[in-house]
């Protein structure tokens, strides 16, 4: 996908993706083709390739591009996954996921966010994307059980219907508010066992709903 950001495009994957030691080949390909710039607001699109969160309006953001991609990797996608993302927001991360999976079912709380992000999508052909109002930390039982579940917005804890949704040998990528701090969390499931692994420490928007910070 050729357009006038595809040279900024490439550095911003040179310098803050595989510069920061990123390595998987196809997110870092999936970075280069999705056209940041269009998933956020005009006024701001001069510095969509900046090292930095941007806000997208109902005071939400779109992450850094550092740890959208980093949360990607973790899930650790094949291609043949039914991925869930909690937090369409501008619908950028759904994006991505589309090209890096079989199918992607979004849900998005605020439904002005949800709907322009839908037609975003739709005119990008992003046609295995599915987006939903509602809220995510209910998960989205129709389509489950997902090889991957990646959320944008930190809970005070897991959300149950999250770890229960996660198919087998299925990845949940999420990040956790505990007192001051947010931690970036990997939640791996084999059987009926959880493991857990804890990678960074983030700055995400509260995640609100049922098992949210409400
Ligand atoms: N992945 C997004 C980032 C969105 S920011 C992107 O690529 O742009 C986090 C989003 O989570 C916000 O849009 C917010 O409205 C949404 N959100 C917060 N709590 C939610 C919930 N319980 N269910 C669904 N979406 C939620």
């Amino acid at each position: 996908m050729m357009d006038d950001f595809a040279g900024e495009r490439q550095r911003m994957v040179a310098a803050q993706l595989r510069g920061r030691g990123l390595r998987d080949e196809r997110v870092l390909e999936a970075f280069e083709q999705v056209p940041r710039h269009l998933f956020v607001p005009e006024r701001v699109r001069y510095e969509a390739y900046a090292d930095m969160p941007l806000p997208i309006g109902h005071d939400q953001t779109i992450s850094q591009p550092y740890i959208v991609a980093l949360m990607i990797s973790l899930l650790d996608l094949h291609g043949d996954e039914c991925v869930l993302e909690v937090g369409t927001g501008s619908g950028y991360e759904a994006a991505l996921l589309s090209r890096l999976t079989a199918e992607v079912h979004t849900v998005e709380l605020v439904r002005d966010l949800g709907e322009k992000a839908g037609l975003l999508l739709q005119e990008l052909h992003c046609e295995n994307v599915h987006v939903h109002i509602g809220d995510g930390t209910l998960g989205w039982p129709e389509s489950a059980p997902y090889g991957g579940i990646i959320a944008s917005a930190a809970a005070p804890q897991v959300p149950p219907p999250l770890r229960e949704q996660l198919a087998q040998e299925g990845r949940l990528v999420l990040p956790v508010a505990q007192e001051y701090e947010q931690y970036l969390k990997v939640i791996s499931r084999s059987g009926n066992e959880y493991a857990e692994r804890i990678i960074t420490a983030v700055a995400f928007v509260p995640m609100r709903g049922k098992h949210g910070c409400d």
